[in-house]
């Protein structure tokens, strides 16, 4: 899982690294799952990011030849998930940029 943060100045920013080339990975990225023998998702359920095609080729190639994956577009799998959580980005957006400017107006103002 290659899910992580990022420091952006002050500021925690997520990002997701490739688990092939280590690159900070795309909207035009995948998200991998593998598959069991008998065709169903792993119960295990490892799952991985990869930045393109190119990596999405060589992490498969590196794995167990029993082993099958499949590659869901990142901005898909990632849509979705917002969807079934029922997120309203904008929501938490202007929640989040509230609480980064409360706490500012409180580090800012006189003691
Ligand atoms: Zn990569």
């Amino acid at each position: 899982m290659a899910f992580t943060l990022k420091l952006n100045d002050e500021y925690l920013l997520p990002a997701i690294v490739c688990d092939q080339c280590g690159e900070i990975v795309t909207a035009g990225g995948f998200h991998l799952s593998r598959l069991t023998p008998d065709q169903s998702i792993s119960s295990e359920q490892p799952a991985h990011q990869v930045c393109g095609e190119a990596c999405y080729e060589a992490f498969v190639s590196a794995q167990p030849l029993d082993d099958e994956w499949f590659a869901i577009p990142l901005d898909a799998y990632l849509a979705n998930l917002v969807r079934s959580l029922n997120i309203d980005p904008d929501a938490v957006l202007a929640r989040e940029q509230a609480l980064t400017a409360s706490e500012h107006t409180r580090d800012e103002g006189p003691e």
